[in-house]
């Protein structure tokens, strides 16, 4: 894959075309979805040990949100791209409150998804929604879907039947709830009837079948992750389409995929003032908490216990960057606390002006400012990153 990106960027030094625009233009396209990141009111916590690799010492604790995502097609049909976790956290099945256990994961949820669709007078009871989209099998993306009809079918990634099915209580060591598919039409995507579809890499398969919403393949993390890719804004004659990439788990945080070959890490960096840090931070100060002292490889490295398989893990990763330094892509991940931070509208409000609001650009380092309490940059260099967390 590697003389794949090599090609690209020997094609892109000869083009005006960014990487994404690349492998993306054979699937240019008029046909849009509105997009909305739903905070799902989830509060989550996890320690850095279990979710990355190798620790920075002073971000010890990842401390996030977990997305869900509202698409809204033009003819009025609607999936969930995942549901954060449930507020009844409790009723998950053994297995996954003992690694809660395990793991030391913290969970407060005030509202589930479906009460806050509510609350903005959806009928979800009703069968407002087609479908819902599982990023993935684990417990902090799959909200509780017995609170929709059985109207609404469950959409979830290759491998998953075989894997997970029959849930608990059917399997006493299952993952996931009986009750969340049963009675529904539980659909497996294959990747295998659209197989001549490769976006940026990935096996991907259209969703509404007009190339305003597709599947990417982006196993690694856990079996059957995939990823969605939503076009938000339509090609132009002026203008490229925009994109929005939901990330689901490829990634936890911003410091696995960034920087990259494609967005170096900058000479200087701004925080927002809620981070408290009073001065511009300048890269080559950052570089040095760097695993190998690079200004163009990620930070961290998914750790052993949030990896499925190791090698596809970094090859979606890998292919994510490219989409990530494309001017007409927003990469949002799941647990990407930094985007709040950055003022991102949420539901009802829609992402798709994105671009126009320079989301991508004003959010893409505000993770660096996590690193902002290690010791080793507070000893080393205090008086040119002054931090007062
Ligand atoms: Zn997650």
């Amino acid at each position: 894959m590697l003389s794949i990106f090599l090609l690209l960027t020997t094609l892109l030094t000869a083009s005006t075309l960014t990487v994404a625009q690349y492998v993306l233009r054979i699937n240019c396209g008029r046909n849009c979805v509105n997009v909305s990141v739903i905070d799902s009111t989830a509060k989550l916590a996890a320690p850095m040990k279990h979710m990355v690799q190798p620790p920075i010492k002073g971000h010890d604790t990842l401390e996030c949100p977990s997305f869900s995502f509202l698409i809204q097609h033009p003819t009025g049909r609607r999936p969930l791209f995942d549901l954060g976790t449930r507020k009844d956290w409790r009723k998950f099945p053994p297995s996954v409150r003992g690694l809660l256990e395990q793991y030391s994961f913290g969970i407060e949820v005030d509202k589930n998804v479906n009460e806050i669709l509510e609350d903005h007078g959806i009928d979800v009871a009703g069968g407002a929604f087609e479908a819902i989209i599982w990023s993935h099998w684990r417990y902090d993306h799959i909200g509780d879907v017995s609170a929709f009809p059985s109207s609404t079918a469950l959409v979830v990634g290759p491998g998953f039947v075989e894997t997970f099915t029959p849930g608990y209580p059917s399997r006493a060591d299952a993952f996931v709830l009986e009750s969340d598919y049963e009675g529904r039409h539980l659909h497996e995507l294959s990747f295998d009837s659209d197989s001549q579809l490769i976006i940026g890499g990935y096996r991907a398969e259209h969703y509404f079948g007009d190339g305003s919403f597709y599947f990417l393949d982006t196993p690694g993390h856990a079996i059957g992750h995939v990823c969605g890719l939503a076009r938000v804004a339509p090609d132009t004659t002026e203008e490229n389409s925009t994109f929005v990439f939901m990330g689901g788990d490829a990634c936890h945080h911003g410091g696995e995929f960034r920087p990259s070959q494609y967005l170096p890490l900058p000479k200087a960096i701004s925080f927002p003032k809620s981070r408290g840090i009073s001065t511009t931070c300048l890269g080559e100060f950052l570089v040095e908490l760097h695993r190998r002292d690079s200004a163009v490889t990620p930070f961290y490295e998914m750790a052993e216990s949030a990896v499925h398989d190791r090698a596809e893990a970094r090859q979606a990763i890998s292919n994510m960057q490219a989409f990530d330094a494309d001017s007409n892509v927003s990469v949002v991940i799941s647990h990407d606390a930094t985007l709040f931070e950055m003022g991102m509208n949420v539901f009802p409000d829609t992402l798709n002006a994105w671009k126009q609001e320079d989301y991508a650009r004003r959010g893409r380092w505000i993770f660096l400012s996590d690193f902002c309490s290690s010791p080793r940059l507070l000893a080393g260099k205090p008086r040119r990153l002054t931090c007062h967390m």
